[in-house]
Formats: structure tokens, C-alpha cells, sequence
């Protein structure tokens, strides 16, 4: 059985190949895997499950023809999709899953994060992360009519890349030492994360034992995916 990660695709009506991109990968070799995560930012952003974007609403329909082939699909928020509900979950067939989240993947304990709590460095990030996971800010805003969602989405889209464009790169990365807080306290041997865009796969060692941590690539310029069987695990580029 072949388990296969992505995160960070970012669609947007402003790229629709890369949802062309991603729905053909849906509709052909991730067909009849064992199973699909999306670790986080599926979407750019999400405004509520009443988002009536028509671009991700063709992902979504891409999604439940995915899923109701009989594949599981298992979806974690992004700092982009983080009101990602179940009304999507219904629309699509996907599964929401907690970030971060232990679970076992050919035998090996594994933790899948979005990756951005491993960025502890970026402390303006991580107080603005606080407030929007909390589930009482996410329902006020839910409350607000859609057009007002819609706005407030683009002003932090907006407000973002001005974070990006001031904060050095070092200091986006995830940490290292969060992530060995991470591995000890979850007892796993693997980690695989995304939000960083830094796709690779780094060998390190914690109290005497070899770890391992994937890094999924985004999809602005072509895709990412790792593929995980029984005969090993594969970081792929797939080109557009
Ligand atoms: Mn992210």
C-alpha cells in the first residue's frame, strides 16, 4: 500500500494550473493509493464552508470524485485554510486530522505537522498563530457575513508578504531543537512537515537513535509528493 503526502499547494484562482495540476494527479497515479494526506494550505486561503470561489470549488468536486473512488483522503489545516470545517469535510469526503498528529505508517511511528509550530524562531508568527487556531477568534470570525471574510482574508494575505519580505529566511525555517523537543515527547523515528517550501529529507540522530524528517515541497512553480510503501519512501518533483 502506497501513502502519499503533499502540502502547500496554495491553489488560488490566480494559478489555475496548479489545480489542473493537482487534479490530475488526483485523477491519475494517486488513484488507487492506499491513501492521501494533505498536510496543510491546500488552499491560499479559506474564508469559511461557504466559500463560494469557483476555483476552489472545482478542487473540492476533484476531491469527492477522489474520495468516493475509495481512496481515504486525510486533510490538516494550513496557516492559509485554518477554517477549513466540516461542510468541507462533507463536500469532499475528506478526512480533517489534528495538527500535529502520531500516527503509523508502514510500521514506523510518524509525526505529520504543517510544520509552522516548528518555526519557533519567527515569534511574531507564532503570537499571531495562537490567535487564529483559537477556536473562539475562528468562530467570531465565521460570524462576520462572507464579502467582510473575503476582505479580512486578503488584507492578511497582504499583510503576510509583508511579513516574508522583512523576517531573514533563517529565521522562517523550523527550528531544530523544536523539532527534537517534538520527537522525544511523540516517541516517533520520522517527521514529515511542509510549510517551510524547503523540500528534503535531513538525517539526525535524538538520544542514541536515528530520526528522520521530510520536508513536502510547495506547488507554485510544479508539485511535490512523497511516496511511502512497503519498498521505501520517495521526495518526488513532478513537473509541470
Ligand atoms: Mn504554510
Amino acid at each position: 500500500m502506497t501513502h502519499l503526502f503533499v502540502s502547500d499547494l496554495h491553489l488560488d484562482g490566480a494559478a489555475p494550473e496548479a489545480s489542473d495540476q493537482f487534479i490530475a494527479f488526483l485523477r491519475g497515479e494517486a488513484l488507487g493509493a492506499g491513501a492521501l494526506y494533505i498536510l496543510g494550505d491546500l488552499f491560499e486561503s479559506w474564508v469559511g464552508d461557504d466559500d463560494d470561489d469557483a476555483e476552489r470549488l472545482r478542487v473540492c468536486a476533484a476531491l469527492r470524485d477522489y474520495t468516493a473512488a475509495g481512496t481515504p483522503c486525510f486533510v490538516m489545516h494550513g496557516n492559509r485554510d485554518f477554517l477549513l470545517g466540516e461542510g468541507f469535510a462533507a463536500r469532499t469526503g475528506c478526512h480533517l486530522v489534528a495538527d500535529p498528529v502520531v500516527t503509523d505508517i508502514e510500521g514506523v511511528r510518524t509525526l505529520l505537522a504543517h510544520g509552522d509550530l516548528f518555526c519557533t524562531d519567527d515569534v511574531k508568527y507564532q503570537q499571531l498563530r495562537t490567535i487564529v487556531r483559537d477556536p473562539a477568534w475562528q468562530a467570531r470570525l465565521l460570524a462576520l457575513p462572507i464579502d467582510t471574510r473575503k476582505l479580512i482574508a486578503e488584507e492578511a494575505r497582504a499583510g503576510s508578504r509583508a511579513h516574508t519580505r522583512r523576517v531573514i529566511p533563517e529565521i522562517m525555517d523550523a527550528n531544530p531543537r523544536a523539532i527534537e523537543v517534538a520527537v522525544r515527547a511523540c516517541a516517533v523515528d520520522v517527521v514529515i512537515h511542509g510549510h517551510t517550501h524547503r523540500p528534503g529529507v535531513h538525517e539526525f540522530v535524538v538520544d542514541g537513535r536515528p530520526r528522520t524528517r521530510i520536508v513536502l515541497g510547495a506547488w507554485y512553480e510544479q508539485g511535490s509528493v512523497l511516496e511511502w510503501s512497503a519498498t521505501g519512501r520517495r521526495l518526488r518533483t513532478l513537473a509541470r
